[in-house]
Order: structure tokens, then C-alpha cells, then sequence
């Protein structure tokens, strides 16, 4: 049976010298670390087995989520991520489950040079939680209350690919688009830096675009109308789900961690420069208006949302 002390030596104590920032890192009764110039952004999130993921989801997925969550959060901000702490708690150490997990957390930590400093090791219930620090410079921060009506909306990648991905998880294999991108959501982090200084206001999307935009407009006092024509397409959902359900897990899926933006429309040429850069499709999806809440329209027709309250999937779910 593995100790506390084996899990930690074997699994998590295993980036020595990731990042130089690190004086000193896992082993002692804290880590010091070396902050850069300007502000830090500091985050917090978990991620509890049969709330947030499935029983049964692959450690690896769980160990790259663990991270993800925080790491969109950081990119929500605009910030470059430094330092995570982690942590784990397990109702029994199994080998092959930590290990998967450590891979799936390392493997996305490396991508974007964060360093592991610490954390705490229990046993309870499966649940993993990570704080992550990073930093954002002297220059303003990406927030939520930036926004003015008139400014246009963004978002960036296939919303709504997530929530249908959990709900083929185990009908489809982790190869599967769709539940790939339930299980390994790629957090938008050089797309937020990069839009530092261009986007008025943003937030990462994970609990659903309309509640997400909804908390951005309520941050930023203003209301916003979407075009649920302009919300973007996938092939992969286009070829399972009707076009009433893509609009319902667009809005309302959650997990899918892109980014909802905005800035003013004459910097429309400017946001897709910088989200070619990063790598990122980007869709304009409406505008900011100066009237409470979310208007949506479909084809030119102001439509009753198909948010929250009914679920499309009840029966296949
Ligand atoms: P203490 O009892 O002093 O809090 P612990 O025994 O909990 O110390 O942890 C020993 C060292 O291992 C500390 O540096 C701690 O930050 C680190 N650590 C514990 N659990 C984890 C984990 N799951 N991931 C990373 N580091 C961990
Ligand atoms: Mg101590």
C-alpha cells in the first residue's frame, strides 16, 4: 500500500528545475518562489468525481481537467500562468490511476511551462483541486466588466463540443472528437494574453455561453443579442445533433473552456490577426446592447432562447 510520502515522491515531486522562477519547490513545509514584475493573477477551482466528471472517466483526463479549469481561468484574465498548487484527494491509492493522472496533469503543465510547487494529499472522496498563480504585468487585465454596448461578441473554438462529448462518453471511444474535447479541453491561454490590450471584457466559458455571457454583461451593465446563426459549426456535431440541439448545447452545455469576449467592432481585423496567431478560431457572434439580458435572434427574428429550464437530452442522456 503506498504512503502519502511515496504518492508525493513518486508522482507529484517529479519537475525539479521546471521553472527557475521556483526557488524552492515540493518537499518542505512551503515553496518560495521569485514573483516577476507587476500584478499576479491568483485562481482557484476543483473538480469532484460524479459532479464535474463521471465516475469512471480516465485518470489521465481527470489530471489534465484538474489543470485545464484553472489554466481558462487564467486565460480568461489574460494572464501567463507560473506556479499550481494541487490539491488530491482519493478514497485509495491505486498505482496506475496516479500515475495516468500525474501524466495527464505533467503532460499539459510542460505545454504551457507551469511549474507543480506543492499541494496536500488526502483520502476522501475523488476530487482534485489546483490554485494557480500567474502573472499579468503592469498593463490592465482582461475582466468581465470591460464592455460597452456596441462592443461586438466573440467567442472562440466549437462551443457546445464538450457537453455533447459527455454525453457520448461511453457510447464512443476517447478518440471520439466530441468526448475528446469533453476530456481534454484546451484552455485558450495564448489567446487570452494575446488579446490584452484589444478585448474590452472576457470570460471563460464553463458553465455554458449564455450564462457566462450573461455574467459578463451583468459585470459590465449592459445586456447583449446573439445571432444564433452566427454561433460556430462543427461537422462532428452537425452529423449527431439536430440544429435545435447544437444551439442548446451551445448555450447551454458547459465544460468547453473557450473564451467569450468583446471588443469594439472597428478592432474586429485586429482579433483575428491576433487569434490566427494563437492559433485559435474565433467567431463573431453578436453585440452588446445598452438593454438588460440576452436577446437572441434566429435569422433576423428575435426568438425565445433555448436556455436552461427544458433539456433537449432527457431521453438520451
Ligand atoms: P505538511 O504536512 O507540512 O503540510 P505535507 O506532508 O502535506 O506537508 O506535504 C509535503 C510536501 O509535499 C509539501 O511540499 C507539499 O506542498 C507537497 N505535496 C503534498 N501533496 C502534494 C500533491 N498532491 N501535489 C504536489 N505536492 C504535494
Ligand atoms: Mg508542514
Amino acid at each position: 500500500m503506498l504512503g502519502e510520502f511515496d504518492i508525493i515522491r513518486r508522482f507529484f515531486d517529479v519537475d525539479d528545475g521546471a521553472r527557475s522562477d521556483v526557488v524552492l519547490g515540493i518537499g518542505d513545509d512551503a515553496a518560495i518562489v521569485t514573483p516577476p514584475e507587476g500584478n499576479l493573477a491568483v485562481a482557484i477551482d476543483g473538480i469532484i468525481e460524479a459532479v464535474h466528471f463521471p465516475a469512471g472517466t480516465p485518470a489521465r483526463a481527470v489530471g489534465h481537467r484538474a489543470l485545464a479549469v484553472n489554466l481558462s481561468d487564467l486565460a480568461a484574465m489574460g494572464a501567463r500562468p507560473l506556479w499550481a498548487t494541487l490539491a488530491l484527494s482519493l478514497p485509495l491509492a491505486d498505482e496506475t490511476w496516479l500515475a495516468d493522472f500525474a501524466a495527464g496533469f505533467f503532460e499539459l503543465a510542460r505545454a504551457h511551462d507551469v511549474a507543480l510547487i506543492g499541494g496536500d494529499t488526502l483520502r476522501g472522496p475523488l476530487q482534485a483541486v489546483v490554485q494557480l498563480t500567474g502573472a499579468v504585468g503592469t498593463e490592465e487585465a482582461l475582466t468581465r466588466h470591460g464592455g460597452r454596448p456596441g462592443d461586438a461578441v466573440f467567442v472562440s473554438g466549437i462551443v457546445g463540443s464538450a457537453a455533447a462529448g459527455l454525453r457520448l462518453l461511453g457510447r464512443e471511444g476517447e478518440g471520439d472528437p466530441l468526448t475528446r474535447s469533453f476530456l481534454y479541453p484546451q484552455p485558450r491561454v495564448a489567446l487570452g494574453e494575446a488579446l490584452r490590450g484589444v478585448a474590452s471584457a472576457a470570460i471563460d466559458v464553463s458553465d455554458g455561453l449564455a450564462a457566462d455571457l450573461g455574467r459578463l454583461t451583468a459585470a459590465s451593465g449592459c445586456g447583449a443579442r446573439i445571432d444564433l446563426d452566427a454561433l460556430p459549426a462543427s461537422d462532428h456535431l452537425a452529423r449527431r445533433f439536430s440544429r435545435e440541439e447544437r444551439h442548446y448545447l451551445a448555450l447551454n452545455g458547459g465544460d468547453d473552456y473557450e473564451l467569450c469576449f468583446t471588443a469594439p467592432a472597428s478592432r474586429a481585423t485586429s482579433i483575428d490577426d491576433r487569434a490566427r496567431a494563437a492559433g485559435v478560431v474565433v467567431t463573431r457572434i453578436g453585440e452588446l446592447t445598452d438593454v438588460e439580458g440576452l436577446e437572441m435572434r434566429d435569422r433576423g427574428r428575435v426568438v425565445t432562447p433555448p436556455v436552461g429550464g427544458y433539456d433537449h437530452f432527457q431521453d438520451g442522456q
